[in-house]
């Protein structure tokens, strides 16, 4: 499955005429597997034993470089430090709110929200983003054990 998708990913570079070197494979092969919709500092973090030579600003312009292409997402939080996402099919979010970890969750489009948005404002809609907050389950254990 996700070689499939770094595969995919790798072919939309090449067709876009963006130059595949070891770093931008890595970054790329990096975010299709975490799923943790990291920082470009934790890409940095989780690189730079393979890449000594690697600065974090290498990295935020590699993710420039696959956001222009479309195969990034770049999620802005207020003040916080963007995430990045590898774009795959349209998903939500569940944003944990003690440390901010993100997962995906599926959810039919919400085709309606965006007509019925469209029909009351009169506003042409080109996407929407929905975000749940939560606390995840490792910040739920943790709380417990503060309380015991
Ligand atoms: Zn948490
Ligand atoms: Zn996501």
């Amino acid at each position: 499955m996700s070689e499939l998708h770094l595969k995919d990913a790798l072919d939309t570079l090449k067709t876009t005429g963006v130059r595949i070197t070891p770093q931008r494979h890595a970054i790329l092969e990096y975010l299709i597997e975490s799923m943790t919709h990291p920082t470009a500092d934790e890409i940095y973090k989780a690189l730079e034993g393979k890449f000594p030579n690697m600065s974090v600003a290498t990295v935020y312009n590699n993710l420039r470089v696959f956001r222009e292409a479309g195969l990034v997402k770049e999620l802005t939080y207020g003040d916080a430090a963007s995430r990045f996402d590898f774009v795959t099919n349209d998903h939500y979010h569940m944003i944990c709110q003690c440390c901010g970890k993100i997962v995906d969750f599926h959810y039919p489009g919400l085709n309606e929200v965006e007509q019925f948005a469209s029909h009351v404002t009169g506003y042409k809609v080109h996407s929407h983003r929905l975000e749940v907050y939560g606390t995840c389950q490792d910040c739920l254990e943790n709380v417990e054990k503060q309380v015991l």
